[in-house]
């Protein structure tokens, strides 16, 4: 039952070759980061046990923010003019207010109650659109842009930086969690090149929507708290064909625990600033990785081995949702191996290794199933950012360390997709059912998300009968295969050695798994076209729906995101401008 015709499968898809919105900013900085400021914030934001409580003032909240960042070497140079930055990890910017008026379409309730301790009717404040739009800052923390460099397309492609994205509030929540809150769209800095620093509604959408949809597919991202439209025109040309647009400005507030990547430290390796590597790099083991001593004489590589296994995972995972990041170079690489920098990706639909989400992206370099590859060839770039902190030995031993990527990557892809098929365990002929099952996928063109989302919801008996019932439209599909029959004996008898298992069980646990519901390019693509026409509806929905992409909901059902897409989404393109 294993034609060897399904190794090179296997082998595509699991190889790797100002102003203070209270007065709290005059507490003089050596009380800030600090007890105090937690007393501060006790006095005004804890209920009677002590607990930290919501706030609903900007203002309010603003006063414990936590300034560690800039502990960091931040540019002497003040204006925000382009320029080569030297000798520093930020420059202090601005974001540039929109000159029209802006409007906030969406927020995530959850991003500001539980993670940012906001509460929910914060966003109904006026301090609250200007801050999110860059209209304002919080004066206890003055906005910061990052440099950094990167491999991009496989070349080294020098300073890139925070082009259109300010730094705007590091903060630590209830559970003790720090997270940095970023805008991306919010204006020129130092690093923006030839941009014009803003972000269009069209990326913003995509980016605050998908970010979101990743988290509740369980997939290490940053998150999205909101989303705010300008009339503010910004010209673009989308498909790279002269075909320039007039578009309009909008902004996401992005969060995550921390916004480096590979990049960050490899401007400071390429620059010869090998001082301020270890400072960085001690920095971000303190904050983010404190399993690791940092006395430990080998941390740089313990770090190192961390990443690579981390980064062996997200990339597992993406496939596991048939996710293609769309750049995989080394700037959108994020050192805490979260998904960061949404732009041209894409979730596959029909099963196919070679999918290829951005339509700029001429040779396929990351495909989907290439981005295991360019996985291990950004922790590559990030051994050889990491050698000046390295003596010869650690550097033999992370490179041994780098060449056990593929085993991790192939290891925990196989985990993902075996609980995909609902296998409890492990067992040898595993590997040949998944490969199969793909296999059959890809001949049939079958729906990557809904056949293993179908295979959850059908029965044993179904599953057997000579014809797969037509409303599981995609699992129909490969029933029709002349050898289909014979997997799902195998796929049967598979499931019988799951311990302590049942029908019932397997489906449920099947279905926690596989979900029924993705952010597909047609629907990104509708509720865009309507956002562009001031109709948000659709925005929201999704933005409902992706909360919960394991469950059956009506609404989205109605909506036809279980179905076949739809015909015109076969023609839909993405590409890098944003
Ligand atoms: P991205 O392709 O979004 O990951 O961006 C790659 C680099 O280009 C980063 O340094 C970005 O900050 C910068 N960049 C992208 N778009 C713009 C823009 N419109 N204005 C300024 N910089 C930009
Ligand atoms: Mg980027």
């Amino acid at each position: 039952m294993m034609p060897g015709s399904f190794i090179p499968l296997v082998c595509i898809w699991a190889t790797c070759g100002v102003y203070g919105l209270t007065g709290t900013h005059n507490i003089p900085p050596s009380l800030r980061n600090s007890q105090q400021t937690l007393f501060i914030h006790t006095l005004n934001t804890s209920d009677s046990c002590g607990r930290r409580r919501r706030v609903s003032s900007l203002g309010l909240w603003s006063s414990s923010l936590d300034d560690d960042l800039v502990q960091l070497p931040v540019d002497p140079v003040r204006g925000n003019y382009i320029r080569k930055v030297k000798d520093c990890v930020f420059s202090h910017v601005y974001p540039t207010p929109f000159t029209s008026d802006v409007r906030l379409i969406a927020v995530s309730e959850d991003v500001l109650e539980n993670l940012l301790d906001l509460d929910i009717s914060v966003a109904d404040t006026k301090d609250f659109l200007q801050f999110v739009s860059g209209g304002k800052s919080l004066s206890g923390f003055p906005p910061l842009a990052h440099r950094y460099g990167g491999h991009q397309f496989g070349v080294w492609a020098g300073q890139l930086g925070d082009g259109r994205a300010h730094l705007v509030a590091t903060y630590i929540n209830r559970y003790g969690e720090r997270w940095e809150l970023q805008l991306k769209g919010s204006g020129k800095t130092p690093y923006s090149r030839t941009g014009d620093g803003r972000a269009v509604l069209r990326s913003s959408v995509r980016e605050f929507l998908c970010s979101e949809a990743m988290h509740y597919l369980g997939i290490p991202t940053s998150r999205a708290a909101s989303l705010v439209v300008s009339d503010d025109a910004v010209w673009r040309d989308q498909f790279y064909n002269g075909n320039v647009k007039k578009e309009r400005g909008a902004v996401v507030l992005r969060v995550a625990k921390s916004w480096f990547r590979i990049g960050s430290l490899e401007i400071l390796t390429n620059s010869g600033e090998f001082h301020l590597l270890r400072e960085l790099l001690d920095f971000i083991i303190e904050q983010h990785f404190p399993a690791i001593i940092q006395t430990d004489p080998n941390r740089v590589l313990v770090f190192f081995n961390t990443v690579v296994s981390q980064t062996a995972d997200m990339i597992a995972r993406w496939m596991s949702v048939g996710f293609a990041h769309g750049v995989c170079n080394t700037d959108n690489f994020s050192l805490l191996s979260i998904t960061i920098d949404y732009g041209p990706f894409g979730f596959m639909e029909n099963y196919d290794a070679g999918y290829v989400p951005n339509t700029s992206d001429d040779q396929g370099r990351y495909g989907i199933g290439n981005q295991a590859n360019a996985g291990m060839y950004n922790l590559n770039k990030l051994l050889v950012a990491l050698k000046p902190l390295m003596d010869n030995r650690q550097k033999q031993i992370a490179s041994h360390i780098l060449a056990g990527f593929p085993d991790l990557y192939y290891q925990r892809f196989t985990e993902l997709f075996r609980a995909k098929l609902g296998f409890v365990g492990a067992r040898e002929e595993d590997l040949m059912l998944i490969v199969s099952f793909l296999n059959m996928m890809e001949d049939t063109k079958a729906d990557f998300t809904m056949s293993f989302r179908q295979l959850s919801e059908i029965t044993d008996h179904q599953l057997k009968s000579p014809s797969i019932p037509e409303e599981l439209w995609a699992l129909h599909e490969i029933g029709r295969r002349k050898d289909f029959p014979a997997w799902v004996t195998a796929y049967l008898q598979r499931l019988r050695r799951n311990p302590d298992d049942s029908e019932a069980k397997r489906r449920q646990r099947m279905k926690t798994t596989n979900p029924r519901y993705i952010l597909r390019n047609w629907m990104a693509e509708s509720a865009v076209r309507k956002a562009e026409m001031n109709d948000f509806s659709e925005v929201h929905l999704l933005q409902k729906i992706l909360q919960r992409p394991f469950q059956v909901q009506k609404m989205a059902d109605l909506a036809g995101y279980s179905q076949r897409p739809p015909k015109w989404s076969k023609d839909l393109k993405v590409s890098c401008s944003s």
